[in-house]
């Protein structure tokens, strides 16, 4: 099977009413543990490249790592997605590349650290909705600030300094035209998101129901929402490592998000954990090996299991073969109707 538009990917999870796991990915290893939970669960899949990925990895490898990944595992819908592109040529490199779904995050300007005003966020957004629509590319737009760092990206902060104004969602997705909307809900990038076990406080499902009333038809995505077990900590603090005590954002949160309009749920710690704990194992168990084949199996078999667990509880496990891709030139054509129609 071809890569996959996001949108169609997404629009077939609202049918459904579930939600789909978009997992980052660096290197094979990651790309494999995503595939083989996809096939074992059959769900359709989201994997995803920060600008961080893309310049560690030489994108090239990745997108080639991919298009191996359709080749062999043809029953799983796959989409290869830009996490958090910062400007237009960002977006415009991965669409080039032949990324099928692009984040342009507009929420921060082009420095990935100092918040945008509304106006240079739609401005900028447009403009990567025209030229991905044109090209048959989905795009996720943000409103609202997250919270944290990761990679280099990010304001910092809590997460509660910029939630998302339902009023503005809606005028956003109006002048933009996105796909699917991330939203800033209290959440955070990284591993330290929560000093407790968050609640109505820190954590504004309130504001997500409030947006999804007013854009029930829009996708929404969650970011930061790596759940961050205590079962994973522990192995890492078991096997030598120092991790601080800290709290993710639980599942039953994601799953009445899910509920409430969201479709994409970005994961990313929650996998650093588990392959991090599963090599440290290796080490300190057996100080002996070397062979980097011993640590990489338990990592990737244990960043699987992680991935499997999520497309369980997301709901998207069972339906990779609903439906049949729509070639990304007949979303071009689409796009291109909707836009007569809109005019
Ligand atoms: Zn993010």
């Amino acid at each position: 099977m071809p890569l996959v538009s996001m949108r169609q990917l997404l629009d077939e999870a609202a049918k459904g009413g579930y939600g789909v796991g978009a997992f980052n990915v660096n290197n094979m290893e990651q790309i494999q543990a995503i595939m083989e939970a996809a096939r074992e669960t059959r769900s359709p899949v989201i994997i995803q490249a920060s600008r961080g990925a893309r310049a560690y990895s030489q994108d090239k490898f990745l997108y080639h790592l991919m298009l191996a990944a359709s080749e062999l595992y043809p029953e799983i819908p796959l989409v290869m997605h830009l996490d958090h592109g910062n400007s237009f040529e960002t977006c415009k490199s991965a669409i080039d590349l032949g990324f099928t779904s692009v984040m342009m995050d507009g929420s921060l300007q082009e420095d990935g650290k100092t918040p945008a005003t509304f106006a240079e966020n739609v401005a900028v957004t447009r403009k990567v909705v025209q030229l991905a629509h044109d090209c048959g590319v989905t795009v996720e737009g943000e409103i609202g600030v997250l919270g944290g760092i990761e990679d280099g990206h990010g304001a910092g902060g809590t997460g509660l300094e910029h939630v998302t104004d339902p009023n503005q969602a809606v005028e956003f997705v109006e002048q933009t035209g996105v796909d699917a909307l991330a939203i800033a809900i209290g959440t955070s990038h990284g591993a330290y998101k929560f000093s407790k076990k968050p609640d109505g406080s820190v954590l504004k499902m309130d504001v997500l129901v409030a947006i999804h009333k007013r854009l029930p038809n829009v996708h929404l995505v969650m970011h930061g929402s790596s759940s961050v077990p205590k079962e994973l900590q522990d192995v890492i603090n078991q096997y030598g490592g120092k991790l601080k005590p800290t709290w993710g954002v639980p599942v039953e949160e994601i799953q009445l998000g899910i509920r409430n309009g969201v479709r994409k749920i970005n994961v990313d710690t929650d996998n650093r954990l588990a392959i991090t704990g599963a090599i440290r194992k290796v080490f300190v168990e057996t100080p002996e090996k070397f062979d980097p084949r011993d640590y990489m199996k338990p990592a990737r078999e244990a960043m699987k299991k992680v991935v499997a667990q999520r497309m369980t509880q997301f709901g998207q496990a069972g339906h990779a073969g609903d439906y049949a891709p729509i070639p990304i030139a007949e979303m071009k054509k689409r796009y291109a109707s909707e836009a007569v129609a809109a005019k």
